[in-house]
């Protein structure tokens, strides 16, 4: 126990008193989040000190936890709140679980806002082809401090401001991460997946894959970049569009309605397709210069009409048929990205493929390099998610409100409100 303090509180007289004055001194205290569990059992060495004055007792008190404060290493508590996925398709249960400890390598966070990004549905429903093993705990938008370090990790400090992405680790050493493309890791881990996520007061990641995220930016714009941000960043950039092209972002969700704005700041043509006026008017808010509603017409043809045929499509909808209606969106030589995870297929005509040399790739996330960028677009006040803040006790409301297409932006689960 660090400044040797270690009296029994119960063996003073006014035992109830000071704990009250103890409570109350660790509520102004700027975090108490940091402090350790013994702050409430804190003690003083001084045998005198039960005669003493109520204000001197206060004084003693109040110097002595700030001393522990300034030496002691931030120590966490032995539980924390999480929301954790015990079985597919069923509402995720808030509970107390054991906070982990960093082994070699690994950082603690503490989390302090956390993104709800549709994939965090597809893990709690198990609806992808390769699925996560239950319990486990969602969430890879995760802001927040780390509070402690495991051996070897030199480049990071308590404190320092970190986000924790959907790309968990890599192994450093295949073809693909020595060429940069860690995002195809084949043995990566997947924050919220494969490992624990960030749907809870703590977390644990690799230290060397956590983004730094920049002073200018609050924890809680923060979140939504960390996977919706630089997905669509990276994901604008796969499409090869120039400045002066047109893009089409189909599916003004989360991701869809943070790549809008990425496409403006990269000196791009907006259009934007989804079901609802709602996302539509949303889109043209953020600067989308033409829009389609998939629900009430052929956007294929709407968007040809418009743009004369884009040169870039990004697809971020949750409904196969919008990936068949994106490739109907291209210019010749126009390039369709994939990025939205719905499960299932859809037909595409080789001879349109063919003779208009069109390319249809897939892109996954971004690369630290990518996340590095994408903060920075953010911090600059470039780009800027629409936010919904909720508690972490609601998020099996959010994730019904998330399947049934009502979110208008991203929320973001604010660990303060929980
Ligand atoms: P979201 O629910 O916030 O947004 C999805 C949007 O698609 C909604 O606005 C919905 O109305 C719209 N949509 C539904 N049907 C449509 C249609 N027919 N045409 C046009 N739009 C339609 O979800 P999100 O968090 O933005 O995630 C979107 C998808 O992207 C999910 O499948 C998610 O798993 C995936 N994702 C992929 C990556 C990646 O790296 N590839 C990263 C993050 C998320
Ligand atoms: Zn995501
Ligand atoms: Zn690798």
């Amino acid at each position: 126990m660090p400044m040797g303090l270690s009296l029994d509180f119960t063996s003073q007289c006014c035992g109830h008193t000071w704990l009250t004055q103890l409570t109350q001194f660790s509520n102004l205290l700027p975090d108490k989040h940091l402090l350790n569990e013994e702050e409430s059992t804190v003690q003083t060495t001084n045998p005198d000190i039960s005669q003493r004055s109520n204000a001197a007792r206060t004084a003693v008190l109040e110097g002595e936890l700030r001393v522990r404060r300034e030496n002691a290493t931030p120590v966490t508590p032995k539980t924390m709140r999480a929301a954790v996925v015990d079985k597919f398709r069923q509402p995720l249960q808030i509970r107390e679980v054991p906070v982990p400890s960093p082994g070699p390598g690994q950082a603690l966070v503490k989390i302090i806002a956390t993104g709800v990004c549709h994939t965090d549905l597809h893990a709690a429903d198990g609806d992808w082809p390769v699925k996560p093993t239950p319990p486990f705990i969602p969430g890879h938008e995760g802001a927040g401090v780390v509070v402690k370090l495991g051996p070897g990790v030199t480049h990071l400090k308590e404190g320092d401001r970190v986000g924790i992405a959907w790309l968990h680790s890599a192994c450093g050493h295949c073809e693909f991460c020595f060429s940069g493309w860690e995002t195809l890791c084949p043995a990566q881990q997947n924050s919220g997946y494969s490992v624990n996520g960030s749907f809870a007061e703590f977390a644990l990641a690799r230290a060397d894959f956590l983004g730094r995220i920049p002073e200018a930016l609050s924890f809680v714009d923060a979140g939504p970049i960390l996977c919706a941000g630089v997905t669509t960043y990276k994901g604008l950039k796969e499409t090869e569009a120039r400045p002066g092209e047109w893009v089409v972002i189909s599916g003004v969700g989360g991701l869809g309605h943070i790549a809008i704005q990425y496409a403006k700041a990269m000196g791009l043509r907006v259009a934007a397709v989804d079901v609802g006026k709602e996302k539509l008017e949303l889109a043209r808010k953020l600067g989308a210069e033409v829009t389609a509603d998939a629900a009430s017409e052929d956007p294929a043809r709407e968007i040809q009409q418009a743009t004369g045929g884009a040169h870039g499509v990004l697809v971020t909808a949750v409904s196969p048929i919008a990936f068949k209606q994106a490739v109907g969106m291209l210019r010749r030589r126009g390039t369709c990205v994939l990025v939205g995870l719905p499960p299932g297929e859809f037909p595409v005509s080789i001879f349109d493929v063919v003779l208009n040399r069109y390319t249809l790739r897939g892109s996954i996330v971004g690369t630290r390099k990518d996340l590095e960028e994408a903060l920075a677009f953010a911090a600059q006040g470039k780009v800027k998610a629409t936010i919904e803040q909720f508690p972490l006790d609601s998020i099996n409301e959010v994730l019904a409100r998330l399947k049934q297409g009502k979110v208008n932006g991203r929320v973001v689960l604010n660990m303060a409100h929980s």
